[in-house]
């Protein structure tokens, strides 16, 4: 948990730019868009069976739930934002391994399922049309949950590009999965993410793109076994906010896994990534000016 509150801290000393805002909380009537009334009553009341909060693996607390609320409210108010200035971020939050009806892998509440649905509520009474979303998770955990929510739902788009051998043994079909090797570096890794982004683009359309920027394929990660370097995961990070810039489609930034055996390496990846949000956030504002 430390990782959360140093990069904070580092954002604010290094990236003077960066506005800070107060995660807003997710109400159950948003978190309904995706999950079952059950699961958030069970959360909420402290209901929850111990079997189910083991899968999830935190203990059950009122402070508990209050921040899985604010880590999915945040994702939602960085989707709304970036729906308006192009880049925004949340700093926490792509917790993929949520279902609708239970959690797992530290996940409570999904945050960009949630995020995407409630931009297409809100978008569709302004606009009158779908909003398409992209959610590309990078992540080198499977997406899992993120699969499942959207697998009859054609609105929503899921790439996931994880570690074949890695965590969830039991994986979903999402729109696109690329299952990479124990190992992988960064050279095959940019290749395979190039041929997913394209892929992506002859199938979808994405008007808001939600991106999981996990630091977890970092070869300093113990739960990784991925080989990315920092500049190669710089790379990808570049990569994935050129592509939409290219074509002007607005990027929302959620955290996701990180877990250096170093905490101050993971910390120095994920800020990395906040810095190139930084860059692309000030190419949107030359748009807007
Ligand atoms: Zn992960």
């Amino acid at each position: 948990m430390a990782k959360y509150s140093q990069l904070r801290e580092r954002l604010a000393r290094e990236l003077p730019l960066v506005t800070l805002q107060e995660a807003p909380r997710a109400s159950d009537g948003e978190l309904a868009l995706v999950h079952v009334p059950a699961y958030i009553a069970s959360l909420a009341q402290g209901t929850i069976s111990r079997a189910a909060m083991r899968e999830i693996g935190f203990p059950w607390s009122d402070a508990m739930v209050e921040r899985s609320r604010r880590s999915a409210g945040a994702t939602v108010a960085a989707a709304r934002l970036a729906l308006q200035a192009g880049v925004a971020a949340n700093l926490a939050g792509g917790t993929h391994h949520a279902y609708a009806d239970k959690g797992g892998g530290f996940c409570v509440f999904n945050d960009a399922a949630v995020a995407a649905r409630l931009m297409q509520a809100e978008w569709g009474r302004q606009q009158r049309r779908t909003l398409r979303v992209a959610i590309i998770d990078l992540d080198v955990h499977q997406g899992n949950g993120t699969a499942h929510i959207f697998q009859h739902d054609d609105s929503v788009f899921t790439l996931s590009l994880h570690g074949e051998k890695n965590f969830p043994f039991c994986k979903e079909s999402s729109d696109l999965d690329v299952a990479l090797p124990d190992g992988c570096g960064d050279e095959p890794y940019l290749q395979a993410l190039e041929a997913a982004l394209e892929e992506l683009l002859h199938r979808f359309e994405p008007g808001l793109v939600i991106y999981l920027a996990g630091a977890d394929p970092f070869e300093g990660d113990r739960l990784g076994r991925l080989k990315l370097s920092r500049d190669g995961l710089e790379a990808r990070d570049r990569r994935v906010f050129d592509w939409c810039w290219q074509r002007r489609i607005p990027l929302a930034l959620a955290m996701a896994g990180g877990y250096g055996v170093k905490i101050e390496e993971t910390v120095q990846v994920q800020l990395t990534t906040y810095r190139v949000a930084l860059d692309y956030w000030q190419r949107w504002q030359t748009l807007r000016a």
